[in-house]
Formats: structure tokens, C-alpha cells, sequence
């Protein structure tokens, strides 16, 4: 597949850090990339809710490298992967958790790229040796307990044998004097790596602590000394991925601790978005310390073909009526006028309908005042809206979704409409089956705290999509109107705001939190 004629031109990899774990903690240059990728090759720490930056049509492959176990994908197969589809004329996101050049291989994926004489671009990451350190209040130098940082591995390449290429001794003495040791890979072998430290001359006393699954709502930090950390995290079953930080800089932290002070820190909410709506309430619950999964239970993608909508953005002057009948008709046809550079004025002579008030205020934020708006929402409605006199005889354009009722174009024709031209301006797509496995994981492995509903169709939508295994969740719901489909659907739902708003919703479900003690 490829419609825009890629084949021709040389494709890229984009090796892309997607920071440590929280979506939002990725680069706005990395989500830029993401989101004109043909194709996305992304790691098991990557969070799966950047996937969702990438294009409906882009194709998603998991290269599963688990920390500890081995990799699904062996390297060298992982590389000639990037080779082949890049040499295809694709655009190649290599999307890796945290920062590409921080472990985790990105180093030889490049090596490889140039060997091979692929264009390649690299997109830094917030790497977890910073972002782990920062979400747990430890600043990694400071003036008075850290002047030099040091990255290093805990799991040496085998390979090697037994003499290891870190200067743990010269390490130590460093550290003592006021450096800071960030341990990657750590936890297989904490105890041994922990007491290569104290051997090489490092006080029992110093301060070490362990962050584990940083920046999410997993995130746990245990904070003890190089001599009691290993005890303390096997006593917690702290596991992989975690960083250790080594130094008096870790000591900070009784201090500084923030992340744990947050409202929603350590709860995952699920968002279910209506199609094509904008995620407020997913950055909302990010803002209050919240992990928010997003589940758009329909998506937008370019209708398969163009043709009609173009003939008749071309013709637009020999229509009476445009009637848009969604929000995502209205935002559809507005880009494809700007990708022809076509300007909103040559509408002028059109007089524009909406089929309800959520397309009608769509339109509005064009400056594009709609003639006729009916009171209900149903296609038949819009034909008392716009009265007989201005059907008869008239040509309407209808830009909207490739599938479709047929209801409002043959009610028109019958009522002796002269043209009715329908334009697939876009495409509904169900989500990708990944979130939905993810979503129903998520919910089988007890990690889901709230659902949030701000519309009686994502109550619906949702059921449709995850069937009947979420019915012992909680919920909260935008109103009450909401707050009956979900009852009648199932769920508990235990926050419902007093005004019907994302902010108020958001609100309520931190005060709703506010109450439970974390478990
Ligand atoms: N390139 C990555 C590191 C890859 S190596 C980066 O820059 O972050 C994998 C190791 O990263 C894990 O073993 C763990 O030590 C660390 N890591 C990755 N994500 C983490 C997270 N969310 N919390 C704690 N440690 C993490």
C-alpha cells in the first residue's frame, strides 16, 4: 500500500525516545514524527498511549524486548527490519523508551542504518536515569551533594566475562566525594552490583534508593541505604524496570518528594473518548498526578477516495445547501478545502444546515452560521427544519462519512431535492484491536481504577467494544443522563459532578480519590 507514491523516494528512520513511561513526558519533535510515520517499531517500555500519535493507517510492530527475559526480536533482525522497510520509501519511527542513545541499543541500530547507508534521524528522549531520579524528589547533583552524575548499567553484556568495564572502584571514591550513581537494569542483580559499591570503598551509610516503574501510576520508590537497599526492595518485590540512585543526593528525597503528593498519583483512569473529541479530561487527569488511558472507541481516518468531495469543493458555487451531518464532516471538509487551497468564502452562495447543535457549534468556529439547525437529532428532522419551499427544486451538498444512512439523501430526493450529491469527507474506523486486547488486560489484571463516560455513546461504544468484563468497575460520569446508561450498562458509578463540565468532572473524581486511601 502505498497511496502517495512513497516507493519513489528514499525512506527514513527516525529513532525516537518516548521518554520514560508517562505519555506526555515525549518530545513535541517525537510526537511530530509519530504522527507522519508509516511505520512504528516500538519497545515493551514504550507507553502504548503514544501509539495513538501514530496515522489510523500506520503499521504498529512490537519488537518485545522484555527487561530479563530475551528478546523477541533478535537485533540483527530488529536492524535488517528497519533496513528493509525504510529502503520500501517509508518513514520508519524506531520509537524506544526513554532516550535512544541511553542503553537499550539505539547506538548499534544507528550503526547499522549507516552502514547500510539509510537516512536516519535521531529524537532524544527524557531518559528514565533523570525522569525516575526527578519523580521521586531526587535531584541528581545539587551543590552540596552532587557535583558529576554517572549513568551505568547493572547488567554487563555477559560477553564480557567477569571483568567488568565499570570503574566501580573509581566510582566509589567519586561517589563519596559528592557524586551520584544512576543504576540501569538493576534489579537481576541489585544485591551484587549494590556491594561491588560498598567493597570498593563506598560507606554502608550512603543514601541509595530504588524507583521502580517511574513516571506511571505503578511508580514505587524505596529509599534506604547502599547497605539495606537490597533487603528493603526484596521485602517490597520491588522488580523490573527500576533505576537505583547511589549518593548523598538521594537522601533528598525525605525532603522533596512530590509525585506521591499528588492528587491522582497512582490511579489509572480510563478515558473513553466520542469519536474525533478533543482528550481535555486525559491531559486534566495527567495534570492532577492521574494515569489516563485513552480508549476512542471510533476514530477518523481520510475517506478511501477524494473524487466526490473534490468535484464538488470544484463546483461548490452550484449548490443551494450544504448539510453537514457531524462535527468530524464539518473539520473534514474544512481540511480538504484547505489542502485544495480553496478559501471558506467561495461557500458564499450556500446556505449550510447542521444536523444538531454539536456540528452546529463545529461550524461556528469557522465563523460558518448555519440556516437551519433542527431541534432533534435525527436526519428526518432537518427536513421540517428547512421547510418544503427549500427542498423543491434545490441542490444540496452533503459532505460526510463514507458509511452512512441513506435516510436524509432519499428523503430529500422525495421531496423533490433537484441534485443531492453525498461526498465521503471521511472515514470512521473502529480502534486498533491492540487497545482493545490492552484495554481488556488492563481491566483482567485489576490495574484499572475509574472509568470516566462523558456521553451516553461512549457508555455504549465502550460495552460494544470490551463486552461484559468491565461491569465491576467503577465509574464516573459527565451527568446524569450519562450516569443512567451506565447504570443501566452495569457500573457502579460512584462520581457524577455537579455541573456537566470536564473541569467540574475532573474535580469530583480528585475529591472522589481524595477520600480512598491508595492501597
Ligand atoms: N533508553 C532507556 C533505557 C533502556 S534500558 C532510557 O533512556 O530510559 C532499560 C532500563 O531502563 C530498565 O531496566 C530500567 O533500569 C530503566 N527504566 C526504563 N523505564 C523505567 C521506568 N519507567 N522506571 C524506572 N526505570 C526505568
Amino acid at each position: 500500500m502505498n497511496p502517495r507514491g512513497r516507493s519513489e523516494r528514499q525512506g527514513k528512520v527516525i529513532l525516537v525516545g518516548a521518554g520514560p513511561g508517562a505519555p506526555d513526558l515525549i518530545a513535541i519533535r517525537g510526537a511530530d514524527a509519530l504522527s507522519r510515520a508509516d511505520v512504528v517499531i516500538y519497545d515493551y517500555l514504550v507507553s502504548p498511549e503514544l501509539l495513538r500519535l501514530a496515522p489510523p493507517n500506520a503499521e504498529l510492530i512490537y519488537a518485545g524486548k522484555k527487561g530479563g527475559s530475551r528478546t523477541a526480536i533478535e537485533q540483527s533482525e530488529l536492524n535488517a527490519m528497519l533496513i528493509a522497510h525504510a529502503r520500501k520509501g517509508r518513514r520508519v519511527v524506531r520509537l524506544k523508551g526513554g532516550d535512544p542513545f541511553i542503553f537499550g541499543r539505539g547506538g548499534e541500530e544507528a550503526q547499522a542504518l549507516a552502514r547500510a547507508k539509510v537516512k536516519f534521524e535521531v529524537v532524544p528522549g527524557v531518559t528514565s536515569a533523570i525522569a525516575g531520579p526527578a519523580f521521586a524528589g531526587i535531584p541528581l547533583t545539587h551543590r552540596e551533594h552532587g557535583s558529576f552524575v554517572a549513568f551505568v548499567t547493572g547488567h554487563e553484556d555477559e560477553r564480557k566475562g567477569e571483568s567488568s568495564a565499570i570503574p566501580w572502584k573509581e566510582l566509589a571514591a567519586a561517589a563519596k566525594d559528592r557524586g551520584t550513581i544512576v543504576i540501569l537494569m538493576a534489579t537481576a542483580r541489585m544485591r551484587a552490583t549494590l556491594r561491588r559499591l560498598s567493597d570498593a570503598g563506598l560507606p554502608a551509610k550512603t543514601p541509595a534508593a530504588a524507583v521502580e516503574w517511574a513516571t506511571t501510576a505503578a511508580q514505587r520508590t524505596v529509599l534506604a541505604t547502599l547497605s539495606t537497599l537490597a533487603d528493603a526492595c526484596a521485602r517490597e518485590h520491588v522488580g523490573a524496570p527500576a533505576v537505583l540512585v547511589v549518593g548523598e543526593c538521594a537522601g533528598l528525597r525525605e525532603h522533596l518528594k512530590w509525585a506521591e503528593k499528588m492528587p491522582l498519583f497512582g490511579r489509572t483512569i480510563v478515558v473513553t473518548r466520542a469519536r474525533g473529541a478533543s482528550s481535555d479530561l486525559a491531559a486534566d487527569l495527567r495534570r492532577l498526578g492521574g494515569e489516563a488511558i485513552e480508549l476512542p472507541t471510533i476514530e477518523k481516518a481520510p475517506p478511501k477516495n477524494f473524487a466526490a468531495l473534490d468535484k464538488a469543493i470544484k463546483n461548490i458555487d452550484s449548490f443551494d445547501w450544504i448539510i453537514f451531518t457531524s462535527a468530524n464532516g464539518v473539520e473534514s471538509f474544512v481540511e480538504r478545502l484547505k489542502s485544495l487551497r480553496r478559501d471558506i468564502r467561495d461557500l458564499g452562495h450556500a446556505s449550510i444546515a447542521a444536523i444538531g447543535p454539536a456540528t452546529a457549534a463545529r461550524l461556528g468556529d469557522y465563523a460558518l452560521l448555519v440556516a437551519a439547525v433542527p431541534d432533534e437529532y435525527r436526519a428526518e428532522a432537518i427536513i421540517s427544519a428547512l421547510g418544503a419551499r427549500q427542498i423543491r427544486g434545490k441542490r444540496f451538498l452533503i459532505p460526510r462519512a463514507e458509511v452512512a444512512r441513506e435516510v436524509l439523501p432519499e428523503i430529500l430526493r422525495k421531496k423533490g431535492a433537484e441534485t443531492v450529491m453525498v461526498a465521503p469527507a471521511y472515514r470512521t474506523v473502529k480502534p486498533k484491536r491492540a487497545q482493545v486486547e490492552r484495554m481488556r488486560e488492563l481491566i483482567a489484571s485489576g490495574a484499572i481504577d475509574l472509568l470516566t463516560f462523558t456521553s451516553s455513546s461512549t457508555v455504549t461504544n465502550f460495552c460494544d467494544l470490551i463486552g461484559a468484563s468491565a461491569k465491576h468497575l467503577k465509574a464516573a460520569a459527565i451527568g446524569p443522563i450519562t450516569a443512567a446508561t451506565a447504570r443501566e450498562h452495569g457500573f457502579e458509578v460512584v462520581v457524577s459532578p455537579r455541573e456537566y463540565t470536564i473541569p467540574a468532572l475532573t474535580e469530583a473524581i480528585g475529591e472522589y480519590f481524595a477520600r480512598r486511601p491508595r492501597s
